[in-house]
Protein backbone atom coordinates (compact mmCIF):
# COMPACT_ATOMS: atom_id res chain seq x y z
CA UNK A 1 0.00 0.00 0.00
CA UNK A 2 1.51 3.35 -0.28
CA UNK A 3 0.02 7.25 0.60
CA UNK A 4 0.41 9.82 -1.51
CA UNK A 5 2.26 11.45 0.98
CA UNK A 6 5.27 9.17 1.43
CA UNK A 7 8.72 10.97 1.76
CA UNK A 8 11.78 10.33 0.20
CA UNK A 9 13.44 7.21 1.79
CA UNK A 10 16.52 5.29 2.25
CA UNK A 11 15.74 1.84 1.80
CA UNK A 12 16.85 -1.47 3.63
CA UNK A 13 18.34 -4.54 3.94
CA UNK A 14 16.25 -7.26 4.76
CA UNK A 15 17.84 -10.47 5.80
CA UNK A 16 15.94 -14.10 6.58
CA UNK A 17 17.42 -16.42 7.92
CA UNK A 18 16.25 -19.71 9.06
CA UNK A 19 17.13 -23.34 9.98
CA UNK A 20 17.01 -25.21 6.58
CA UNK A 21 13.14 -26.40 6.41
CA UNK A 22 11.75 -23.71 8.33
CA UNK A 23 9.86 -21.76 6.04
CA UNK A 24 12.32 -18.96 4.34
CA UNK A 25 11.54 -19.97 1.01
CA UNK A 26 7.96 -19.76 1.48
CA UNK A 27 7.92 -16.73 3.39
CA UNK A 28 10.44 -14.68 0.71
CA UNK A 29 8.29 -15.63 -2.37
CA UNK A 30 4.74 -14.18 -0.10
CA UNK A 31 7.26 -11.54 1.04
CA UNK A 32 8.45 -10.38 -2.42
CA UNK A 33 4.77 -11.19 -4.14
CA UNK A 34 3.06 -8.42 -1.82
CA UNK A 35 6.03 -6.10 -2.43
CA UNK A 36 6.37 -6.62 -5.99
CA UNK A 37 7.27 -2.36 -6.80
CA UNK A 38 9.33 -1.99 -3.63
CA UNK A 39 11.23 -5.04 -2.51
CA UNK A 40 13.53 -7.10 -4.59
CA UNK A 41 15.89 -10.26 -3.63
CA UNK A 42 19.69 -9.01 -3.85
CA UNK A 43 21.15 -10.52 -6.73
CA UNK A 44 24.77 -12.18 -6.66
CA UNK A 45 27.91 -12.30 -8.39
CA UNK A 46 29.08 -15.88 -9.01
CA UNK A 47 32.30 -17.67 -10.45
CA UNK A 48 29.38 -20.93 -10.97
CA UNK A 49 28.90 -21.79 -14.26
CA UNK A 50 25.08 -20.86 -15.23
CA UNK A 51 22.83 -23.87 -14.48
CA UNK A 52 20.16 -24.66 -17.57
CA UNK A 53 17.32 -21.62 -16.77
CA UNK A 54 18.91 -19.39 -14.79
CA UNK A 55 19.02 -16.01 -16.24
CA UNK A 56 21.92 -13.33 -16.22
CA UNK A 57 21.12 -10.54 -13.71
CA UNK A 58 17.85 -12.39 -12.71
CA UNK A 59 19.81 -15.65 -10.45
CA UNK A 60 23.03 -14.43 -10.69
CA UNK A 61 25.32 -12.26 -12.27
CA UNK A 62 28.09 -14.85 -13.97
CA UNK A 63 31.63 -13.93 -13.96
CA UNK A 64 35.01 -15.40 -14.61
CA UNK A 65 37.20 -16.33 -11.50
CA UNK A 66 39.69 -13.59 -12.20
CA UNK A 67 37.20 -11.14 -12.74
CA UNK A 68 35.61 -11.74 -9.09
CA UNK A 69 39.87 -11.58 -7.21
CA UNK A 70 39.78 -7.90 -9.46
CA UNK A 71 36.55 -7.11 -7.55
CA UNK A 72 37.43 -8.48 -4.02
CA UNK A 73 40.59 -6.34 -4.41
CA UNK A 74 38.73 -3.50 -5.37
CA UNK A 75 36.14 -3.48 -1.80
CA UNK A 76 33.34 -4.42 -4.28
CA UNK A 77 31.62 -6.93 -2.28
CA UNK A 78 29.69 -6.18 0.76
CA UNK A 79 30.24 -9.61 1.40
CA UNK A 80 31.95 -12.54 -0.38
CA UNK A 81 32.76 -16.76 0.24
CA UNK A 82 33.69 -19.61 -1.06
CA UNK A 83 31.11 -22.54 -1.59
CA UNK A 84 31.83 -25.89 -2.96
CA UNK A 85 34.85 -24.64 -4.65
CA UNK A 86 32.75 -21.27 -6.06
CA UNK A 87 32.62 -17.53 -5.27
CA UNK A 88 29.72 -16.14 -4.80
CA UNK A 89 29.82 -12.33 -3.29
CA UNK A 90 27.56 -9.26 -2.56
CA UNK A 91 27.73 -6.46 -4.73
CA UNK A 92 28.06 -3.39 -3.12
CA UNK A 93 27.70 -0.34 -5.63
CA UNK A 94 24.31 -2.43 -6.89
CA UNK A 95 22.82 -2.37 -3.35
CA UNK A 96 23.90 0.98 -2.48
CA UNK A 97 22.27 2.33 -5.49
CA UNK A 98 19.19 1.12 -4.66
CA UNK A 99 18.99 1.85 -1.13
CA UNK A 100 19.27 5.71 -2.03
CA UNK A 101 16.49 5.58 -4.31
CA UNK A 102 14.20 3.74 -1.47
CA UNK A 103 14.39 0.68 -2.79
CA UNK A 104 14.62 -2.71 -0.26
CA UNK A 105 16.72 -5.80 -0.85
CA UNK A 106 15.64 -9.09 0.52
CA UNK A 107 19.23 -11.47 1.35
CA UNK A 108 18.09 -15.33 1.65
CA UNK A 109 21.23 -15.80 3.95
CA UNK A 110 22.91 -18.06 6.63
CA UNK A 111 24.02 -16.69 9.94
CA UNK A 112 27.69 -16.48 9.36
CA UNK A 113 26.27 -14.55 6.06
CA UNK A 114 23.81 -12.39 8.56
CA UNK A 115 27.13 -11.42 10.55
CA UNK A 116 28.83 -9.81 7.72
CA UNK A 117 26.66 -7.70 6.02
CA UNK A 118 25.55 -6.57 9.87
CA UNK A 119 28.97 -5.70 10.43
CA UNK A 120 29.55 -4.27 6.78
CA UNK A 121 26.01 -2.44 5.96
CA UNK A 122 25.04 -1.71 9.87
CA UNK A 123 22.68 0.85 9.65
CA UNK A 124 20.77 -0.59 6.43
CA UNK A 125 20.31 -3.73 7.75
CA UNK A 126 17.29 -5.50 9.86
CA UNK A 127 17.46 -9.25 10.44
CA UNK A 128 14.79 -11.40 11.05
CA UNK A 129 14.99 -15.05 12.45
CA UNK A 130 12.54 -18.17 11.57
CA UNK A 131 12.29 -20.36 13.96
CA UNK A 132 9.95 -23.90 13.34
CA UNK A 133 7.29 -24.52 16.44
CA UNK A 134 9.15 -27.86 16.95
CA UNK A 135 12.03 -30.04 16.25
CA UNK A 136 9.38 -32.80 14.91
CA UNK A 137 7.62 -30.46 12.47
CA UNK A 138 10.84 -29.54 11.41
CA UNK A 139 11.77 -33.20 10.33
CA UNK A 140 7.64 -33.52 8.89
CA UNK A 141 8.28 -30.15 6.84
CA UNK A 142 11.87 -31.39 5.27
CA UNK A 143 10.17 -34.82 4.60
CA UNK A 144 6.73 -32.65 3.15
CA UNK A 145 8.85 -31.27 0.79
CA UNK A 146 9.64 -33.90 -1.02
CA UNK A 147 13.20 -32.58 -2.64
CA UNK A 148 15.86 -34.22 -0.47
CA UNK A 149 16.88 -38.08 0.62
CA UNK A 150 16.58 -39.36 3.71
CA UNK A 151 20.56 -38.86 4.27
CA UNK A 152 20.10 -35.18 3.04
CA UNK A 153 17.48 -34.49 5.62
CA UNK A 154 19.17 -36.03 8.38
CA UNK A 155 22.46 -33.50 7.50
CA UNK A 156 20.04 -30.78 7.39
CA UNK A 157 18.19 -31.68 10.80
CA UNK A 158 21.58 -31.64 11.96
CA UNK A 159 22.39 -28.40 10.92
CA UNK A 160 19.66 -26.33 12.30
CA UNK A 161 20.63 -27.91 15.58
CA UNK A 162 23.75 -25.39 14.88
CA UNK A 163 21.96 -22.20 13.23
CA UNK A 164 19.07 -22.48 15.73
CA UNK A 165 21.97 -21.10 18.42
CA UNK A 166 22.19 -18.22 16.61
CA UNK A 167 18.77 -16.91 16.98
CA UNK A 168 20.03 -14.12 19.46
CA UNK A 169 22.37 -12.41 16.99
CA UNK A 170 18.68 -11.50 15.13
CA UNK A 171 17.02 -8.26 15.53
CA UNK A 172 13.72 -10.05 15.54
CA UNK A 173 12.48 -13.50 15.82
CA UNK A 174 9.21 -15.42 14.61
CA UNK A 175 7.91 -18.50 14.89
CA UNK A 176 6.37 -20.04 12.05
CA UNK A 177 3.48 -22.11 13.02
CA UNK A 178 0.78 -21.01 11.27
CA UNK A 179 2.00 -19.48 7.70
CA UNK A 180 -0.20 -16.64 7.48
CA UNK A 181 0.57 -15.59 10.95
CA UNK A 182 3.65 -15.45 10.45
CA UNK A 183 3.91 -14.06 6.91
CA UNK A 184 1.81 -11.20 8.27
CA UNK A 185 4.58 -10.71 11.17
CA UNK A 186 7.45 -10.18 8.96
CA UNK A 187 5.85 -7.99 6.62
CA UNK A 188 4.52 -5.63 9.87
CA UNK A 189 8.39 -5.80 10.70
CA UNK A 190 9.61 -4.38 7.11
CA UNK A 191 6.63 -1.92 6.52
CA UNK A 192 7.57 -0.69 10.21
CA UNK A 193 11.10 -0.75 9.61
CA UNK A 194 10.90 1.74 6.61
CA UNK A 195 9.05 4.35 8.83
CA UNK A 196 12.15 4.41 11.06
CA UNK A 197 13.32 8.06 11.17
CA UNK A 198 16.62 7.90 9.92
CA UNK A 199 15.26 6.32 7.08
CA UNK A 200 12.86 8.90 6.17
CA UNK A 201 15.39 11.15 4.35
CA UNK A 202 12.80 13.20 3.25
CA UNK A 203 11.79 14.41 6.80
CA UNK A 204 14.24 17.45 6.86
CA UNK A 205 12.96 18.90 4.31
CA UNK A 206 9.13 18.12 4.90
CA UNK A 207 9.59 19.31 8.61
CA UNK A 208 10.59 22.53 7.01
CA UNK A 209 7.62 22.98 4.78
CA UNK A 210 5.59 22.67 7.80
CA UNK A 211 7.18 25.49 9.33
CA UNK A 212 7.18 27.40 6.41
CA UNK A 213 3.40 27.32 6.83
CA UNK A 214 3.49 27.78 10.44
CA UNK A 215 4.89 31.74 9.92
P1 LIG B 1 13.40 -23.28 3.91
O1 LIG B 1 13.49 -22.34 2.74
O2 LIG B 1 13.55 -22.59 5.22
O3 LIG B 1 14.31 -24.47 3.77
P2 LIG B 1 10.72 -23.93 2.87
O4 LIG B 1 10.12 -22.58 2.69
O5 LIG B 1 11.18 -24.68 1.65
O6 LIG B 1 11.90 -23.89 3.96
O7 LIG B 1 9.64 -24.80 3.69
C1 LIG B 1 9.85 -26.20 3.93
C2 LIG B 1 8.52 -26.96 3.72
O8 LIG B 1 7.61 -26.60 4.76
C3 LIG B 1 7.83 -26.60 2.40
O9 LIG B 1 7.22 -27.78 1.89
C4 LIG B 1 6.79 -25.56 2.81
O10 LIG B 1 5.65 -25.60 1.96
C5 LIG B 1 6.41 -26.03 4.22
N1 LIG B 1 6.03 -24.93 5.13
C6 LIG B 1 6.59 -23.70 5.26
N2 LIG B 1 5.98 -22.99 6.23
C7 LIG B 1 5.00 -23.78 6.74
C8 LIG B 1 4.00 -23.62 7.77
N3 LIG B 1 3.89 -22.51 8.50
N4 LIG B 1 3.15 -24.65 8.02
C9 LIG B 1 3.25 -25.82 7.31
N5 LIG B 1 4.16 -26.03 6.32
C10 LIG B 1 5.04 -25.03 6.03
P1 LIG C 1 23.90 -22.25 -5.66
O1 LIG C 1 25.18 -22.43 -6.42
O2 LIG C 1 23.24 -23.57 -5.40
O3 LIG C 1 23.00 -21.25 -6.32
O4 LIG C 1 24.27 -21.64 -4.22
C1 LIG C 1 25.19 -22.32 -3.41
C2 LIG C 1 25.32 -21.62 -2.07
O5 LIG C 1 25.87 -20.31 -2.21
C3 LIG C 1 23.99 -21.43 -1.33
O6 LIG C 1 24.16 -21.92 -0.01
C4 LIG C 1 23.78 -19.95 -1.33
O7 LIG C 1 23.10 -19.51 -0.17
C5 LIG C 1 25.21 -19.43 -1.34
N1 LIG C 1 25.26 -18.06 -1.87
C6 LIG C 1 24.64 -17.55 -2.97
N2 LIG C 1 24.93 -16.24 -3.13
C7 LIG C 1 25.73 -15.89 -2.09
C8 LIG C 1 26.35 -14.64 -1.69
O8 LIG C 1 26.22 -13.59 -2.32
N3 LIG C 1 27.11 -14.68 -0.57
C9 LIG C 1 27.27 -15.82 0.16
N4 LIG C 1 28.01 -15.74 1.26
N5 LIG C 1 26.71 -17.01 -0.17
C10 LIG C 1 25.94 -17.04 -1.28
Amino acid sequence: MSDSLDLPRRGLMFILSSPSGAGKTTIARKLLAAEPDLLSMSVSVTTRPKREGEVEGKDYYFTESEEFDAMVEEDAFLEWAEVFGNKYGTPRAQIMDGLNEGRDFLFDVDWQGAQQLSQRAGDDVVSVFLLPPSIAELDRRLHGRGTDSEEVIQGRMARALDEISHWDAYNYVVINDDIEVCFTKVRDILHSERLRRHRQTGLIEFTRTLKALES
